[in-house]
């Protein structure tokens, strides 16, 4: 029934420290909303610098132990942890789904993403080898990987599950141990973990988890001296912020980042392909996705068919409960970002032409509900032009020719991914060089591959993980330089000369 509280909800979200649930030491929670009803339904313990020093302690006392094991022993621990989540699929999305309103449909595609990143890391970590270097018969150089120690995973509420799985999985791979700060918003599916993680016999101790406010349980874990990596998804203020704070230590950082990608559709197109891509890229999670196609430039031969046609598919996009398997695009994550959706919609409204949505569905008088929005004629300097809407918001703007098009992709300060819609492949190539972006598409909407990397540039993030990427980032490489026969050494100090 849409509404309906997935069963065995908690009341309460501790947190998990060397194995055990405990709460704050000062006894402080933080409410929990659902996005559906806005009202509290339960409190998780705020976390602060008291909680994050023993949830660092616990990795480190756990670090000597799961670092040492065999890549492979670590990697039947990675897919148990696997099999553990996909035996709770079902309980994952219900609750992923109350928590964020994410529509049941989507949450169950993401609870087997967060498996699928188990099993692959496993198979990356059992398949990897080192790096070496030969000169010729005299010295033989090779690459030792050493986990880097304690790392510092922060996320954000879209997705948490899968993204929280997206960082852990390579963390533990490498041998690292962990403390999660999962995002207050959506901290639900992240008390899953113990259970999941126990129930795989992870060692206690290897993963440990704070909840808290950003600014508090967050920073203390940048602040953290035994902590030298942060690995954050979230948005590019925070991400400034971060960096900022990791320079005292010089921590190595990752910073998964803000969007306002781009989809370029050229008049050759497959128009049909295209505009089912553009509807799916911006209005699927609810538009709160990171690589969202949210700016559509489209040639201006084609332009008010295409925008015609968005308005029609905008228009009859299924809002509803999350809980409904027919819902497409359910309720936003909180009052606060439903707020800040809507601010965004009027703004829109000053500065271009809503042709579709933008409107609380008539049927649905509560709850954080908006009927997916199309702007068009969008200029380059208008604020839903520029700036990260992270909701069910579209701007549309057109293009004259190739140089044009590559002008307006690259006129935000983001770049984390773009899509490029032509019929004509030697086109496609030189658009996807041309423009300013970590991550391109060509006549596709974002389809991952786990071997690839992901990250983008400009505001848009800093470094890369997927794949080996991740191992490279959760690891510390050394050299080891061996000499195979005599070393010719200048004899420094015995008075013959070289
Ligand atoms: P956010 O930056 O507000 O919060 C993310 C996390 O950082 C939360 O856990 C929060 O508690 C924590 N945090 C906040 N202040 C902190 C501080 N001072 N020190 C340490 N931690 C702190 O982001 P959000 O609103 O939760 O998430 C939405 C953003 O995430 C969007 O901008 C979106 O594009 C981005 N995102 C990026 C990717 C990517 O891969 N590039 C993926 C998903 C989401």
């Amino acid at each position: 029934m849409p509404g309906t509280r997935p069963s065995g909800l908690p009341g309460t979200i501790p947190h998990w420290i060397g194995g055990q649930a405990v709460g704050s030491a000062d006894g402080r929670t933080f409410d929990v909303a659902d996005p559906v009803s806005n009202k509290v339904y339960a409190q998780a313990a705020a976390g602060s610098r008291t909680e994050v020093d023993r949830a660092v302690t616990a990795a480190e006392a756990a670090f000597p132990i799961w670092s040492r094991l065999s890549n492979r022993t670590r990697a039947t621990t990675l897919n148990r942890i696997a099999n553990e989540v996909e035996a709770r699929c079902e309980q994952l999305a219900q609750f992923e789904s109350f928590d964020t309103g994410l529509p049941i449909t989507q949450a169950r595609g993401q609870a087997r993403r967060a498996a699928e990143n188990f099993r692959y890391f496993a198979d990356v970590i059992v398949s990897l080898g080192e790096e070496a270097f030969r000169q010729g018969e005299e010295q033989f150089s090779y690459v030792v990987r050493a986990p880097v120690g304690v790392a510092g995973l922060i996320t954000p509420w879209n997705t948490p599950f899968m993204l929280e799985s997206w960082k852990l999985a390579p963390a533990l791979a490498a041998g690292c141990t962990t403390v999660l700060k999962p995002a207050e918003w959506t901290p639900l599916s992240a008390g899953l973990w113990p259970q999941i993680l126990t129930a795989a016999g992870l060692p206690d101790g290897v993963v440990n988890i704070v909840h808290g406010l950003g600014q508090e349980a967050g920073q203390a874990l940048v602040d953290h001296q035994d902590v030298p990596l942060i690995s954050f998804t979230g948005s590019t203020d925070t991400g400034r912020n971060i960096v900022r704070g990791s320079a005292d230590h010089l921590k190595r950082t990752s910073m998964e980042l803000g969007g306002k990608s781009p989809v370029i559709v050229f008049e050759d197109a497959d128009l049909e392909a295209a505009l089912d891509s553009v509807v799916f890229g911006v209005f699927s999670l609810n538009g709160e996705r990171c690589t969202a196609g949210s700016r559509v430039l489209v040639q201006r031969p084609v332009y008010e068919a295409f925008i015609r046609r968005l308005a029609v598919r905008a228009e009859r996009m299924k809002v509803g409960p999350p809980t409904d398997p027919d819902t497409e695009v359910g309720a936003l994550v909180h009052l606060k970002h439903y707020a800040r959706v809507l601010n965004y919609v009027e703004t829109g409204e000053e500065e271009a032409r809503l042709v579709a949505g933008g409107r609380r569905p008539a049927h649905l008088p509560e709850g954080n509900y908006l009927q997916p929005a199309v702007f068009a004629d969008v200029s380059r300097d208008a604020r839903i032009f520029q700036e990260e809407i992270f909701g069910p918001v579209v701007a549309v703007a057109s293009f004259e020719d190739e140089t044009e098009a590559v002008e307006l992709a690259n006129a935000t300060q983001y770049g984390l991914a773009a899509y490029i819609w032509t019929s004509d492949l030697k086109r496609g190539h030189r658009i996807a060089h041309a423009v300013e972006s970590g991550m391109v598409w060509v006549n596709s909407h974002n389809v991952r591959d786990l071997r690839t990397p992901f990250g983008g540039v400009k505001s848009s993030g800093l470094g890369r993980e997927g794949g080996t990427h991740s191992i490279a980032f959760y690891t510390e490489s050394k050299i080891v330089h061996v000499a195979l026969g005599d070393v010719h050494t200048p004899r420094f100090g015995t008075g013959a000369s070289v």
